[in-house]
């Protein structure tokens, strides 16, 4: 594929370059742009000495890196409301931090038996393996540790967290994140696999990366070939809008989708960069054409400094209302709120179930056809109380994990006598002797 006139120029003001530069990985990592100086010269944009001080004050805080590849993207022209800009260059509203924002508002760091690792579900983990970008998303709700040289987990902590997953049976999922998991040399990363793939009750891994979308030249044929080694594995890209599925991009997609790997993409609903149905239908359609399912659309963290990104809960539900029975079913992903304090994610949807009766479920569909659906007259519940070997429906028990009903699955179930779910700190229940 060639590239375009706007990258030859800026690969010809970078400088160091032959043919074939712009499209080595490494060429791209080394001439990152981390300076609002060498970012002003390529694009040809001059900001005043006061705003200068403001962006040199934020990326004190949170460094600026851009690949020459996502730069390119920018519309220099007008590039005050450009989404690649917006996701990529430092805005003086990220030093101003609110009081309801935290720098580590998921608990990640609290919900860890150790370093790196977050064990917040039953039956996965998040294994943080990196902790550099190519690119440093300015909404990072990692901010805390991502691009921060004192936290780059070395080897023996990322053995300490192989160990930890080693020793903890239920975890079957494990999800490598960072930073980059693909900004590790590609025998590194292979070592992990390796480790993991020694785990027996390990049954898949999972790759989050931005890589397709910030350094598409990243995915070569050697990683996709120690990739494969590996399978199952399930790669996790975060396209946040259409204007990022560029020919390279698409290019890297497409040797993932080759390989074998399933493809995901979590999207950050983002203040004045995607928060438009419009925007977000094309963004989806685009994706699934690419063989990208549309997996998670995230609210925006209260990390600390994002305020401006963030957006009204509402405006993911309205883009949902126009995603659900407008497009493909596979086009739609669940829309997620973070919960601060490690609640975990908690999908909001617009409401589709009207009313009920004892007889009749009410629902409304996406164009407001308001329909009825009749309860089976009879219906035998099973009763379960856990006891398999006595039970008619046919289960293979070595197939069933033996886990105990957690949470509001604990009210619904037989086998469990638990009536209430009541908060810590109840003051009526405190009155009680
Ligand atoms: C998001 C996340 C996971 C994975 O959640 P899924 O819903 O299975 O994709 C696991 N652990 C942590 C800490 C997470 O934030
Ligand atoms: S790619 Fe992910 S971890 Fe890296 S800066 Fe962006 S949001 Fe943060």
């Amino acid at each position: 594929m060639v590239i375009s006139q706007r990258q030859k120029e800026i690969m010809e003001a970078i400088g160091d370059a032959s043919i074939g530069s712009w499209r080595d990985w490494r060429w791209q990592i080394k001439h990152c742009i981390r300076s609002i100086d060498t970012f002003q010269e390529l694009l040809g944009i001059t900001f005043s000495e006061f705003q200068r001080e403001q962006f040199t004050a934020t990326i004190n805080k949170f460094p600026l890196s851009i690949t020459p590849y996502y730069l390119s993207l920018i519309d220099s022209e007008a590039y005050n409301n450009d989404p690649i800009f917006k996701q990529s260059f430092p805005g003086i509203e990220e030093t101003r931090i609110m009081k309801s924002e935290m720098s580590d508002p998921l608990h990640e760091d609290q919900d860890s038996p150790v370093v790196g690792i977050t064990h917040r579900y039953p039956d996965r983990v998040l294994f943080i393996v990196s902790n550099i970008c190519a690119m440093y998303c300015r909404h990072c709700t990692r901010k805390r540790r991502v691009g921060d040289k004192d936290s780059i987990p070395n080897k023996m902590q990322i053995r300490e967290g192989i160990n930890y997953i080693k020793r903890t049976p239920q975890i079957r999922d494990v999800l490598l994140s960072g930073g980059d998991p693909f900004l590790l040399s590609t025998a590194y990363l292979d070592w992990i696999l390796t480790e993991l793939g020694k785990i027996k009750h390990v049954e898949v891994v999972r790759i989050g990366t931005r890589t397709p979308v910030v350094l598409p030249y990243r995915i070569d044929t050697e990683l996709v070939t120690m990739l494969k080694k590996h399978q199952p594995i399930w790669i996790n890209t975060h396209f946040n809008h259409p204007r990022e599925l560029t020919g390279s991009s698409r290019e890297a997609i497409a040797k993932l989708a080759d390989g074998g790997f399933p493809l995901g993409n979590q999207t950050v609903l983002l203040s004045g960069v995607n928060d438009c149905p419009r925007i977000m239908r094309s963004l989806v359609q685009k994706l699934v054409a690419n063989r990208i399912r549309p997996y998670y659309l995230y609210q925006c963290d209260l990390s600390e400094g994002l305020s401006h990104f963030r957006t009204p809960v509402g405006k993911g539900i309205e883009i949902m209302e126009s995603l659900i029975g407008h497009t493909s079913g596979f086009c739609v992903p669940t829309f997620v709120v973070d919960a601060p304090g490690g609640a975990g994610k908690i999908p909001v949807m617009p409401n589709y179930l009207i009313s009920w009766s004892t007889n009749k479920v009410v629902f409304r569909n996406y164009e407001g056809v308001i329909s009825v659906y009749k309860e089976p007259d009879s219906y035998e519940p099973t009763f379960c109380d856990r006891n398999c070997d006595k039970c008619e429906m046919p289960l293979t028990l070595d197939d069933a994990d033996e886990r105990k009903a957690i949470g509001i699955e604990k009210l619904l179930a037989d086998y469990d006598k638990t009536i209430s779910l009541i908060p810590r700190n109840n003051e009526r229940l405190a009155r009680r002797k």
